[in-house]
């Protein structure tokens, strides 16, 4: 197994798990860029966004949900805070396992650059 993400899912590379479902694993990112920052990828390996099958909104709305999950426990969901699934080589994404940022704790600048 070569993608470090599947790694993380399956426990044989260390991550701080904030939440868990039979779906989706949330953990916090190595190099944060927010007070809160947090990746949340699906357990199925699928390279991102684009390689989520039409066939799959449960586990796209499984994603959804848990992004929302992890901003009440991480304690900004009433101050405000983003999601982002940076997506192929110009969308700026470099792992290639699905994964949505969820960051917060302080105001964030838009656009970004
Ligand atoms: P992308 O650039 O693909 O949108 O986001 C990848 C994110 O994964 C980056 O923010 C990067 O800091 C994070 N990351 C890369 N390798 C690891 C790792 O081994 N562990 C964790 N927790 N985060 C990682
Ligand atoms: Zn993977």
């Amino acid at each position: 197994m070569d993608c470090i993400f599947c790694r993380i899912a399956a426990g044989s590379l260390p991550a701080t798990r904030i939440l868990e479902t039979d779906d989706v694993v949330a953990f916090r990112d190595l190099n944060p860029r927010a007070p809160t920052h947090v990746l949340v990828i699906p357990r199925l390996h699928r390279a991102s966004l684009d390689a989520l099958g039409a066939d799959e909104a449960h586990l796209a709305g499984a994603l959804l949900l848990a992004t929302a999950e992890v901003a009440r426990l991480e304690g900004v969901a009433d101050s405000g805070y983003r999601v982002v699934a940076n997506t192929g080589e110009e969308g700026g994404q470099t792992v290639d396992h699905l994964h949505f940022h969820v960051l917060g704790g302080r105001p964030l600048g838009w656009p970004p650059g």
